[in-house]
């Protein structure tokens, strides 16, 4: 373990054992991390639900108990701090479901639709990160000229709502995970807005075409406060302009309400032995080699089974022909990392419409996780119950052996190993 928040703390620099001069162990600790990175997760989530004008006061009061069991000599109790961990989920549950109600609201209900991806020719502004209202303002103040914006990342899913893809200056997608984003961002000829995280340090080649929103900021780049895009949009217009570049097609917008509007015929067709399983393969996504294990969990997943994505993850999986089942693709984009609330809506809503429990559906959770917007989503998981949910590729540092075996213990919690085919087998049987 690592400690440093106190006076007291060891030969004044940090507590690295177990335990800490105050008697606090490394599985309290831990505890209290997964609560603080939960937290954090939710907190951005909520950010952004603020900003469409959805609050909650039993959340912020949720959050400043939580962080107040995280101070010195509070909390050395594994149980309560377990216990404040679930609640975590729980609240994040509702600011998931306050986010969601936000942007459709703001930008009517949510619709399958087909993206153009690539550029046109003429200038471009390129929009990354998770902020609706940052796109939709940058929108507004591109019309009545010639500056086409296109989506990063994990704004694709922007297209699925019909105020924002009917806007004349939204002129498609362009590009992957953030991971890509050194390459991508340097290529694209234009200015990027960055409205959130994940933004990487830019190379000097474009760091002063990168442009930021409020609490996103880096070294080189200009970061905008105040709503106002006036400065990326003039850029837009001095820089060269994109070449013509199509790419490829995709289908985005199977929003919860999208899918449970098929319940009927989901149900029967699983009563008539159609469809074996459902599989939500989705989350973050990454740099790091053994993420290939969710390409190839998905590619194995039987002709007979939906695969349901969600947040930056679907780019480790789009790129591959599943076909079709019942005149729907078999990859089901959901949207966002935060719309991990559909997925939590349509397991939820299957279970009532079978009328047994989420864990007694033909459902496989396996979730990429990078980051604690990931952790939020987990822990609210674990809250709503949910057991046998895999998650990878590595497990978290912050979860000691103790803590992850309560929760191996709880919600049967496993993580990815190393062959997707036979986890993914063994999914099947189970
Ligand atoms: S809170 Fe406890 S473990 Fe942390 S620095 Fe202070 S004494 Fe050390
Ligand atoms: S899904 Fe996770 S890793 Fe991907 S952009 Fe969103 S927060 Fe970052």
């Amino acid at each position: 373990m690592f400690c440093n928040q106190c006076e007291q703390t060891a030969h004044g620099t940090g507590c690295a054992m177990s335990p800490g001069v105050c008697g606090k162990d490394q599985d309290v600790q831990s505890l209290q991390e997964t609560l603080l990175y939960g937290l954090k997760g939710m907190a951005a989530y909520a950010h952004h639900a603020r900003r469409l004008g959805e609050v909650d006061e039993s959340v912020d009061a949720f959050t400043e108990e939580a962080l107040f069991a995280t101070v010195t000599n509070v909390n050395f109790d594994l149980d309560s701090l377990l216990e404040l961990v679930l609640e975590c989920g729980k609240h994040n549950l509702r600011v998931m479901e306050m986010l969601d109600e936000g942007h459709v609201r703001r930008y009517g209900a949510p619709s399958p639709t087909t993206v153009a991806e690539g550029t046109s020719a003429g200038p471009g502004i390129l929009v990354t990160g998770h902020d609706m209202v940052d796109l939709e303002n940058l929108l507004r103040q591109c019309e009545g000229t010639d500056v086409m914006v296109y989506t990063h990342g994990e704004m694709l899913p922007a297209h699925m709502y019909p105020k924002l893809r009917e806007h004349p200056n939204l002129a498609g997608h362009y590009g992957g995970a953030w991971q890509k984003q050194r390459r991508e961002f340097e290529d694209f000829t234009g200015p990027t807005l960055a409205t959130t995280n994940c933004v990487l340090i830019p190379k000097p080649t474009y760091a002063q075409r990168l442009f930021t929103t409020r609490c996103t900021a880096v070294p080189g780049g200009t970061r905008i406060t105040d709503d106002d895009f006036s400065a990326v949009v003039a850029l837009a217009k001095q820089c060269p302009a994109l070449p013509e570049g199509a790419t490829q097609r995709s289908t985005v917008g199977f929003h919860h309400s999208v899918i449970l509007g098929l319940a009927d015929t989901i149900v029967e067709a699983v009563k008539a032995g159609k469809i074996s399983r459902f599989f939500v393969i989705g989350g973050c996504d990454g740099a790091e080699v053994g993420r290939n294990y969710f390409s190839d969990y998905a590619q194995a997943a039987p002709p007979d089974s939906f695969i349901l994505t969600l947040g930056c993850g679907k780019y480790r999986i789009r790129d591959y022909d599943y076909g079709e089942l019942l005149g729907l693709p078999r990859l089901l984009d959901m949207g966002q990392c935060n719309n991990a609330y559909g997925a939590i809506k349509v397991a939820t809503g299957l279970a009532e419409a079978f009328n047994c429990s989420v864990n007694d559906l033909p459902l496989t959770l396996v979730i990429s996780w990078f980051e604690q917007k990931a952790v939020a989503v987990l822990l609210t998981l674990l809250y709503l119950g949910v057991k046998g949910v895999t998650i990878g590729p590595k497990p978290p540092a912050f979860i000691t052996p103790n803590v992850f075996a309560i929760l191996q213990e709880k919600y049967d919690l496993r993580l990815t190993g190393t062959d997707a085919r036979a986890d993914l087998a063994a999914a099947m049987a189970g």
